[in-house]
């Protein structure tokens, strides 16, 4: 796999494990690893080669930082260790930060693959599409099993402990179709909720007894997390604290900032004294002092929105931004785990949006988490004009809401202005300087491993000009 593209480089990964279901089966011992970055995909021409060591106390994985690149081309790479070889991965660089013609950019996004309710065919469609990159907005992994006819199993159940998270990211790893995209494209990736545990917020899991036995639960899988992602040393975990947050440049085209939507922020509102309801509302969830990002993440994105912007902003970050009352009939409901919880917390993040906006920087937002394809406009008021564009690209594979309950979120909510939950599949988003496109791709059943995946929508987003434009279905 690779990953965090910069002009002249990025991240290469690999781990050693002969025996991935069952730790590894490397010992102990460190391991020399040899790595090769080609111009061309013989590996006749080579741009760089060094030697990194693969050692026990991270699974006997690898994270090469590659650096002495050219900006905005492909490149090939392969390691060595052991006496074998391994295949051959395709990445590539970031365009150079002054690119005086900014270049097009094209973009698949996805999240949410819980590995026993379907078959990768999202990513076997992924792979083969003609994209610079790949954003996955979280649920790579589930610590449960959960949901209707699974296909696959999980083997072990709910980890705790590193080796188990370790067992678990290796099963979803071993996925072909999944290892395909990793192979063909450089990768950013941020968590959700599921690396760890469901519905967590800092150090307060639903399930756990006490915060200081969920900060180890959550300290093992941060760890397995970072083993097991194309992501650089400066993401490594110390104890049950990692910085993965930050701004991904491509040219003047396009900054990416993708945030942590699950380790700084507030537990949840409106939900004490109550068995983790799904909806709810009270005053305290509008609580100006409730941070979704932690007020650190919030102000590193403050000062990074209020610079001289890029031609387009894309926020990455895990769940539905725009406001969703969720509640049959005329009261008011809301998913205290969604920005929803975190009111204020929105409020300040579409202000910056709508600043740079000013600036000349155009925002979209893209999110996971929800198990469903939304279009939406983003306002600050109810009635007032949209600042910015946020698509939700479904679900790889996790199980959807209802057709009701989707059919209620557009009737309710007409800022939302599309919505599907009965299909999975990701998401494509094209940039140029005139205008956006996204389309979303649908998987025709996620049960059968040769399904087809078809475009489902597309939507246009003009530059200058915030809001969905669906331009078919
Ligand atoms: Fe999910
Ligand atoms: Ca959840």
């Amino acid at each position: 796999a690779s990953g965090s593209p910069r002009p002249d480089g990025m991240v290469l990964w690999t781990r050693l494990a002969p025996d991935p279901l069952q730790g590894g089966g490397m010992g102990e011992a460190p391991v020399d690893v040899q790595w090769e970055v080609a111009r061309d995909e013989g590996f006749a021409r080579i741009a760089a080669r060094g030697r990194a060591t693969a050692t026990a106390a991270l699974a006997h994985s690898v994270h090469v930082e590659v650096q002495g690149l050219a900006p905005g081309r492909p490149y090939w790479y392969r390691f060595t260790a052991l006496g074998a070889r391994s295949p051959v991965g395709r990445t590539r660089t970031a365009p150079a930060e002054g690119d005086a013609a900014p270049q097009p950019l094209r973009f698949a996004f996805a999240s949410c693959q819980q590995y026993e309710q379907g078959y990768y065919a999202a990513y076997r469609d992924m792979a083969m599409q003609p994209l610079d990159f790949v954003v996955h907005l979280g649920d790579y992994i589930y610590e449960s099993s959960w949901g209707s006819r699974h296909v696959r199993h999980h083997q072990g159940g709910i980890p705790t402990q590193l080796g188990e998270f370790r067992d678990r990211y290796a099963l979803y790893k071993t996925d072909p179709h999944l290892q395909a995209a990793h192979a063909a494209f450089p990768w950013l990736v941020t968590w959700d909720d599921h690396e760890v545990a469901n519905d967590y917020t800092d150090d307060v899991s639903p399930r756990s007894i006490d915060p200081a036995q969920f900060l180890a639960i959550r300290a093992a899988a941060y760890q397995a997390w970072y083993e097991h992602m194309p992501v650089p040393a400066s993401m490594r975990p110390t104890g049950a604290a990692a910085t993965i947050y930050g701004r991904h440049r491509f040219g003047r085209m396009l900054d990416v900032f993708l945030l942590d939507g699950r380790q700084y922020r507030s537990h949840h509102a409106c939900l004490a004294g109550r068995s983790a309801s799904p909806l709810a509302d009270c005053a305290d969830r509008l609580a100006p002092e409730r941070s979704f990002l932690g007020a650190k993440q919030e102000a590193w994105l403050a000062n990074e929105l209020a610079a001289p912007p890029a031609r387009w902003t894309v926020i990455a970050q895990p769940t539905l931004l725009a406001e969703a009352d969720r509640k049959r009939g005329p009261e008011h409901g809301y998913w205290m785990d969604g920005w929803d919880g975190y009111a204020a917390s929105r409020t300040r993040l579409l202000d910056g949006l709508a600043a740079n906006q000013a600036r000349g920087g155009d925002a979209l937002v893209i999110s996971g988490d929800v198990h469903a394809f939304w279009a939406a406009d983003l306002r600050r008021e109810p009635q007032g004009p949209a600042v910015a564009t946020e698509f939700v690209g479904g679900a790889i594979t996790s199980e959807g809401p209802s057709a009701a309950g989707v059919a209620n979120m557009l009737a309710k909510n007409e800022h939302l202005r599309y919505g599907r939950g009965d299909k999975r599949g990701y998401a494509q988003m094209a940039l140029d300087a005139r205008g956006c496109t996204v389309e979303f791709r649908a998987v025709d059943d996620e049960k059968a491993e040769d399904a087809a995946v078809v475009p489902m929508a597309r939507f246009a987003v003009e530059r200058g000009a915030p809001g969905v434009h669906l331009e078919s279905t």
